[in-house]
């Protein structure tokens, strides 16, 4: 049995975020990261895979080369949470003891969710974008498509990136208006369980803009229950969340042909936090119970989460760590100082919205759902300059400052100051 001042789990975006920030404020901190994985995803490139801007290996780098210096990594996964013995236990068989836990594992993809999906991805024109193995195949599909049906997905909230669905489609469509015989051809169907195009009004008003322009087929309420890969149909349950149906009224089944069908899963957390008792009782998706301003959990009060497993009702993006990460260092230097937790998240998030290849809506926002910009520019507007941004700027930005525990994005309540 090993015990850590700090043990953090999970190591992607928001873990190594958080070790490298609480590195830097501190640097005699003891620190345990958990992690399984050799390697570290820029996943948000991966719409830029799929759309062939970026080749797949460019958004992919060791774990053992972000890891911040004085950090110990234990090359496993947690296999139980004891919060009450303030313990957990690993797959190799561990136990390791914490002064602080800090829940960083991300979110578990559910493909098996939907009938037939796993067995269909990645061939047949079933494609993903939020799949490693599949993201080049989004491409092929995207570049071989000769006309029919394209229909992308979007499951029931919360999912990682709620942009990320409608971003290919958009994609898509501006390629396939290339050959006027596969545009005269086709049809891109954008059917989403949600009851609109996105969640924050300032940006769904420019977006329905977009889709009339394009011409794009908006189906809402659809949540897609089924793949029929041998037919190439989806079966979508519609909901009264669709405008074609009633409050009350029963879902009905829908069944929509595709020559192409990108698929974005539901989503929880994995599964071993979801079955532990840092879980909301109760909640849907099994996510961590933290108070959504200080990231305290809100029975054991030396375990914070951040990132996409924590149960806060921001937009879950790389772009919000950036928010969380110093609120969570702050606060949690005050409980080792026997200080009051003062720091606050104040919901802030950031979905570039791709509306096309040289366009982009730089959404940022927070939990009020009001637009709160980095740039002193109109942000309901698509832009080229946000395009390079998104394309050349938040990559860097990723790799040298925000996973190096640089803040370089510092939102909080008004009137609330950080300590870190
Ligand atoms: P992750 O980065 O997923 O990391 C979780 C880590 O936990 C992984 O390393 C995993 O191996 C580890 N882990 C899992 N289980 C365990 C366990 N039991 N024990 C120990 N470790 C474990 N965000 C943006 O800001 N902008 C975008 O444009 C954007 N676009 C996106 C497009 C796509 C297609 C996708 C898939 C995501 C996109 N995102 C975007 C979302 C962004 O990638 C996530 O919000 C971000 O990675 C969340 O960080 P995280 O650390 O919580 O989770």
């Amino acid at each position: 049995m090993s015990h850590h001042q700090i043990l953090i789990v999970g190591g992607g975006a928001a873990g190594l975020t958080a070790a490298s920030q609480l590195k830097r404020a501190r640097p005699q901190l003891e620190i345990a990261l958990l992690e399984p994985s050799e390697h570290h995803d820029y996943q948000p490139g991966w719409t830029l895979v799929g759309a062939g801007v970026f080749y797949l290996d460019e958004t992919r780098r060791p774990e053992a080369s972000l890891i911040p210096e004085g950090v110990h990594w234990i090359r496993e996964g947690a296999a139980g949470f004891d919060p009450a013995s303030n313990s957990v236990t690993t797959t190799g068989g561990q136990t390791l003891r914490y002064d602080v836990l800090i829940v960083a594992t991300g979110l578990r993809l559910r493909w098996e969710a939907i009938k037939g999906l796993p067995e269909a991805l990645g061939k047949g024109g079933v494609c993903s974008n939020y799949s490693r193995e599949h993201v080049d195949y989004t491409w092929q599909c995207i570049r071989d498509f000769q006309g029919g049906n394209a229909i992308f997905t979007c499951p029931p909230m919360p999912i990682k990136c709620p942009g990320a669905p409608q971003k290919i489609a958009y994609l898509a469509d501006d390629v396939f208006r290339r050959d006027p015989a596969v545009a005269a051809n086709s049809k891109v169907i954008y059917a989403t369980a949600t009851p609109g195009i996105f969640g924050v009004p300032t940006y769904a008003a420019p977006l329905r803009e977009v889709v009339k322009r394009k011409g794009l087929d908006a189906l809402y309420g659809h949540v897609l229950t089924e793949v029929r890969p041998e037919t190439q149909e989806a079966v979508f349950r519609v909901t009264p969340a669709s405008p074609s149906r009633d409050e009350g009224e029963e879902p009905i089944e829908t069944v929509i042909p595709y020559a192409m069908l990108h698929v974005t899963p539901p989503m929880s957390a994995p599964q071993v936090v979801a079955e532990s008792p840092l879980a909301a009782e109760g909640a849907p998706g099994g996510f961590v119970e933290v108070d959504q301003y200080s990231l305290q959990h809100k029975r054991f009060a030396n375990v914070f989460a951040i990132g996409d497993v924590a149960g806060m009702p921001n937009s879950k993006t790389a772009a919000a760590v950036r928010g969380q990460a110093p609120v969570l260092v702050a606060n949690l230097l005050s409980l080792l100082d026997g200080q009051p937790l003062e720091s606050r998240y104040d919901g802030y998030s950031c979905c570039p919205l791709i509306t096309g290849y040289g366009k982009v809506i730089m959404a940022e926002f927070n939990y009020e759902q009001q637009p709160a910009p980095s740039f002193p520019l109109d942000p309901t507007r698509e832009r080229w300059s946000m395009w390079l941004v998104k394309k050349n700027v938040l990559p860097w930005l990723y790799w040298n400052r925000m996973l190096r525990g640089f803040q370089h994005e510092r939102r909080f309540m008004p009137g609330v100051q950080a300590k870190a």
